[in-house]
């Protein structure tokens, strides 16, 4: 897989998952505008160690506000002039059991993680449709499908995610952008840092693989969606999830 002159955008590009996929499009050739929210410290770490560093670049903004997705696409375009691949890959969790989760609980993860994508990806097809080329990945999660306790929030969010590619897929299909889903399982990352010792055990023991997963398995996943080999899949979900 050759990414050598693409751009591409990896929405919280700078850790966990996100980063992994950076890590691999940067070793592919492309030029990557990796995003966060408000974690500079690992930004500017992740940018100042890495040995692409020449060809990683990375911009701060909420993409849960669709007036920063809009100025944020606006300058990539005009330095980059085009953009090949969007990843909308940036997400939050904020569990609870259903009768008690707050109201602040379901809407910050459904304006990240949903709305965000959706912002983005409407920003995306505009500026791809004109260049009648583009991929957009979404990081949806098996949690989307299986909707685990205490995730209301989450698995709607990740469920819409999949809603979104099969609505916008079919409308820009012609165009030869493609919109598709990778659905992770149990990934190393900070993100599931907070799961208590036993829950681990369990979940490990639930996954057939007996294993997480690494940010790599799933960044290969992305790149294949990303490339020419996957030019006639759109619409699509593809789970990269041990199994489970
Ligand atoms: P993570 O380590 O917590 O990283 C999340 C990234 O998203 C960070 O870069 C963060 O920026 C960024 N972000 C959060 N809110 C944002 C916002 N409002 N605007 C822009 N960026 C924002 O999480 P992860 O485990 O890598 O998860 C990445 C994606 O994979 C998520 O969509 C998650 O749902 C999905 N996923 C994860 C797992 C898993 O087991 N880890 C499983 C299935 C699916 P800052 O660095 O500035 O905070």
């Amino acid at each position: 897989m050759n990414f050598k002159d693409q751009t591409v955008v990896v929405t919280g590009g700078t850790r966990g998952i996100g980063r992994g996929i950076t890590e691999s499009f940067l070793k592919e050739g492309a030029t990557v505008i990796a995003t966060f929210a408000g974690n500079t410290t690992a930004a500017e770490s992740f940018r100042e160690t890495s040995e692409f560093r020449d060809r990683l670049f990375i911009e701060k903004f909420d993409v849960s506000k669709s007036n920063e997705c809009a100025q944020f696409f606006e300058k990539v375009v005009e330095n980059y002039s085009q953009i090949h691949v969007l990843v909308n890959n940036a997400g939050i969790r904020q569990d609870a059991l259903g009768a008690s989760m707050s109201e602040e609980q379901w809407d910050s993860v459904i304006d990240i993680n949903l709305k965000g994508t959706f912002n983005m990806t409407q920003q995306a097809i505009l500026h791809m449709m004109k260049k009648r080329y583009g991929r957009i990945i979404n990081i949806s999660s098996i949690g989307g499908k299986l909707g685990l306790p205490g995730q209301a929030n989450y698995a709607a969010s990740k469920a819409g995610q999949i809603a979104i590619s099969k609505a916008m897929s079919k409308e820009v299909a012609k165009r030869n952008i493609t919109i598709n889903n990778v659905l992770p399982g149990f990934i190393e990352t900070e993100l599931i840092s907070d799961l208590p010792e036993d829950l681990v055990k369990q979940y490990k023991s639930e996954v057939p693989m007996k294993r997480f997963g690494s940010t790599k398995e799933v960044a290969a996943a992305v790149l294949f969606l990303a490339s020419d080999n996957a030019s006639y899949i759109t619409g699509s979900s593809l789970e990269v999830s041990g199994g489970l």
